[in-house]
C-alpha cells in the first residue's frame, strides 16, 4: 500500500508521491495501452548524469539549470519515474507511452537499459521480478541476447546499434590488447 505524503501535477493525469522513502511517479486516472502519458521535457546534454534520460547517441535530456520545486512537480514530474525490470511505460524520443493499461495509483515506471547506454550511477535492481536484471548499469554492459530481450522496449538510439545500423560506441569500451 502506498502512503501518500505528497501528490501534484493532477491535470496532467501523472502524480509524484512519496513512499518508503522514495519518490515515484503514479497515474493519477487510469488509461488504456498505447496511450501518450506525457513529454519528457528539458535542457538536452551530451552527458548522462544521476537524473538525466536518454534521448539519442551522445543525447540527455536533464533538467534545466534554474528550477524551483513547482517547476519539477508541473513540468519536469518525468524525473521521478523509477526504474522496473516490468515497466508500465516506454520513451520513444522525448514521449512516455503506456506499455499496458495503467490503473490510477498504478507507478509508472520504464527499463533504465532501454534508453541508457552507460549510466552515470549504476544501481542494483531489488525490483522482486522473476525478470529482474540485477545491476543496472546500462545497454552497453548487456550481452546480445539480454539486449534483443529489451527489443520491444528499446529506444531508436540502442535499436540501431541492436541492428548494427550504427557501430557499438567504443571510447569507453576498449580493453587492452592481451597477448
Ligand atoms: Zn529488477
Amino acid at each position: 500500500m502506498i502512503e501518500v505524503s505528497r501528490l501534484a501535477v493532477e491535470s496532467t493525469g501523472v502524480g509524484v508521491v512519496r513512499s518508503a522513502g522514495e519518490y515515484r511517479l503514479i497515474a493519477t486516472r487510469g488509461v488504456d495501452k498505447g496511450t501518450h502519458l506525457f513529454d519528457i521535457e528539458g535542457e538536452l546534454a551530451d552527458a548522462p548524469s544521476r537524473y538525466t534520460v536518454q534521448v539519442g547517441l551522445g543525447l540527455h535530456v536533464d533538467l534545466p539549470h534554474r528550477f524551483g520545486v513547482e517547476d519539477v512537480l508541473d513540468r519536469f514530474f518525468w524525473r521521478f519515474m523509477n526504474h522496473s525490470c516490468e515497466p508500465s511505460a516506454v520513451i520513444r524520443g522525448r514521449q512516455v507511452f503506456a506499455l499496458g493499461p495503467i490503473s490510477p495509483w498504478q507507478e509508472i515506471t520504464f527499463h533504465y537499459n532501454s534508453t541508457e547506454y552507460e549510466m552515470a550511477e549504476p544501481f542494483d535492481c531489488r525490483c522482486g521480478s522473476s525478470r529482474c536484471a540485477g545491476q543496472i548499469r546500462g545497454f552497453r554492459f548487456l550481452d546480445r541476447s539480454a539486449r534483443e530481450r529489451l527489443r520491444p522496449w528499446l529506444a531508436d538510439h540502442l535499436l540501431s546499434i541492436l541492428d548494427g545500423k550504427v557501430s557499438e560506441p567504443s571510447a569507453r569500451a576498449v580493453e587492452p590488447l592481451c597477448r
